[in-house]
Order: structure tokens, then sequence, then C-alpha cells
């Protein structure tokens, strides 16, 4: 199997904690839906298997005017049949019923809706352009359109939140009967607004303890909603995990067309341009790629893997990798699974980074 992704670089502002690639909207972004099929027919051979997934990500996809979208999707010489999941990012305020039902007949069985919080003054202070009643209304519509699968994606850390407010925005997000929720920490990312201003002192940033707070009530009501805890930053009820991400995790290839896309193919790895008028200058062959030797193929297996409760193959480790292993084991920071796997314990995720870093190496 494999995944298609296809990046859309627009939203109609910027909030102040986003790094993504991502510009003001364009009123007509027909071009660029153009180059996305030409770079898609000058690139699909790189993967030699069917593509299971596609996923629409940006920027907001949902900001692409209705008719652009449904002509992307359609005009995608793709083996509709054998296309498992099809997802879009959306934002609440872009939610109609006429929306929905133009996406689901083009193909789209999955929505992941960037709530970020239900509490209307947290949204504000960090520049999202909803209010927490549209989001229910867009989870609404949803759910009464028929999209199969629904995702909300909420942030913790955020400024002025208060553990009552997480809690708050997390009880929403159950009430909402959505079945996958992403949860995320806020990061500072330099080059934000947000990494301005608390630069500045006009933001003070949420303290560790505080976050480990939220992160254990997360994971606690995620299991008593029915949630699983399936990779570090997502919860799904059973048999609604997202299957484009988990391939992703899991080091199936996947072809990413628009610019600022990556892709890999098991050997290569390649990205496209961060920039729109690099990538529509020449769509079908601006990417720059590099070939992976084993080291890197194995940091990649590590990184992704370990944040996944599938965990990775103890036979792909070496020895001293094995002793490493056995004490964190040991330590309850690590657990054995079934078919010779180990993972990162649920609540030693939140430091996950050291761990996998201990495992990674350098050639
Ligand atoms: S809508 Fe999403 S991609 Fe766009 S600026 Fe906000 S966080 Fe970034």
């Amino acid at each position: 199997m494999a995944g298609l992704y296809i990046h859309i670089p627009f939203c109609r502002s910027k909030c102040i904690y986003c790094d993504f690639y991502s510009l003001p909207m364009r009123i007509d972004a027909s071009d660029y839906i153009d180059a996305l099929l030409l770079e898609f027919n000058a690139r699909k051979k790189e993967i030699t298997e069917p593509f299971r997934t596609v996923y629409i990500g940006g920027g907001t996809p949902s900001v692409l005017p209705l008719s652009g979208i449904v002509r992307l999707l359609s005009s995608l010489e793709l083996d509709w049949s054998r296309v498992e999941e099809a997802t879009i990012e959306a934002n609440p305020e872009d939610i109609t019923t006429e929306w929905c039902a133009a996406v689901k007949q083009a193909g789209i069985t999955r929505v992941s809706l960037g709530v970020q919080s239900f509490i209307d003054t947290e949204l504000a202070t960090v520049g999202r352009r909803h209010s927490a009643a549209d989001a229910l209304n867009a989870v609404r519509i949803l759910r009464n359109a028929g999209i199969r699968d629904i995702s909300i994606d909420l942030i913790y850390g955020l400024p002025g939140q208060t553990p009552d407010s997480w809690r708050s925005s997390l009880n929403m997000a159950w009430k909402t009967g959505a079945d996958h929720l992403s949860a995320y920490t806020l990061t500072y990312e330099p080059g934000t607004r947000l990494y301005a201003r608390r630069q500045a002192g006009k933001i003070v940033e949420t303290d560790d303890d505080i976050i480990v707070s939220m992160y254990m009530d997360l994971t606690a009501e995620a299991r008593r909603h029915g949630f699983n805890h399936y990779e570090i930053s997502n919860f799904a009820r059973i048999g609604h995990e997202a299957r484009h991400n988990s391939a992703y995790w899991k080091g199936v290839p996947y072809l990413g067309i628009g610019a600022s896309a990556h892709s890999y193919d098991g050997c290569v790895r390649r990205w496209n341009p961060r920039s729109l008028s690099a990538y529509m200058a020449d769509p079908a062959s601006s990417c720059e790629m590099e070939s992976l030797d084993a080291d890197a193929v194995h940091n990649d297996m590590v990184m992704t893997g370990l944040r996944t409760a599938h965990g990775i193959d103890l036979t792909l480790l070496d020895e001293s990798e094995l002793r490493l292993v056995g004490r964190y084991v040991d330590s309850g920071m690590m657990s054995l699974l079934a078919d010779d796997r180990v993972r990162i314990t649920e609540q030693h995720w939140l430091v996950a980074d050291s761990i996998i870093s201990d495992l990674f190496r350098v050639g």
C-alpha cells in the first residue's frame, strides 16, 4: 500500500503559533490545482504500489473554492476503488451542508477539523477565526452529512488555558461524538508571533508541571471515553485510527505533492520547495532528494515507531541497543509487546524524545 499527501498552502489568516508553510488565500487557486495535477501525473510512477490513502493537508484545504477541491479530486488519476481513506483538513468556519455533500461525492471519507479549543477567549488569543459554537455546528453538519470519520484537533498549553478549561474542552470533544482526537502541546517555534510575544514578555508559557497534569487528564479521560491512545498525540475509538498517518508511522511509502510537501519511497526522501513561486515555476521536478543510508532508515523507524503504541521491532536492534532497551524496560519506561516488539509506556511518552535519541545511530 502507499499514501498520497497533497499540500494546500493557503489560509485566511495566520494563527500566531503556526510555522507550517502557509500563505494568505488567493481568490482563485486554479493555477495551483493545475500545478498539483501536473506534478501528480509526472511523479506518480515514483510509487509502485497502489494508493490506499489520500490526505489533503495544509495550510487550510477548506479555504479552496469548492469547485477547485472537486476538480482536484476528480482529476487525480487514481484507482479510487482501492482508496480506503481520503482525509481533508478543514476549519470549522468553512463547513457547510453544500461543502460536505460535494467533498463526500468527490471521494472524501474523513474530515480532520482544526478546533484547537472550545473556549472562545483561548481561540481569540492565538488568532483562530472561529468560535466554540462554530466548531460544534461544524461537527453537527459533518455528522448529518454522513461523513464517515471525523477527527478533532485540540491544543493544550494555550496562553490563558487552565487545567479546568482544558478539561472543559476535552468534555466538549467527547460530547461531539467524533471518534478521533488529535491533541498537541503548544510549541513555541522561532519565527512565529507566539514566540516573539513570549520573548517580549507579553505571553507567559505554561509551566511544565501543568502540561504534565493536562497530559495525564487527557490520557485518563480518553481511556474513560473508550479512546485508544495509539500514537503520542492521537486517540481513536477502535476502527477509527487514521490509516494514512498510521501507514506513515510504519514507514509505508508516500508521495507528497504541492509546495513544501515531502515524499518517501522506502529508500529516497524528496521534498518540494517551501516557496510557492519556486514550486509553481516547475511543479513537476522542483523537488530535492536524498538517498537514505541504513542508519537514516533505522533512525526514521525509531523516531516514528516509538511514538506509537505499535512500537518497534526488537529484531532490528543491535546488541548495545537491546541492552539499552532492557534498562528502559526494567525502569518501566518501555514495555515489551507480543511479536518481539517494544514500545514507550504511555506515561513516559512525554519524554519520548530523550529515549528516541538514545537509540539513534550516528554513522
Ligand atoms: S489555520 Fe492551520 S495552517 Fe493555517 S495558520 Fe492556522 S494553524 Fe497554521
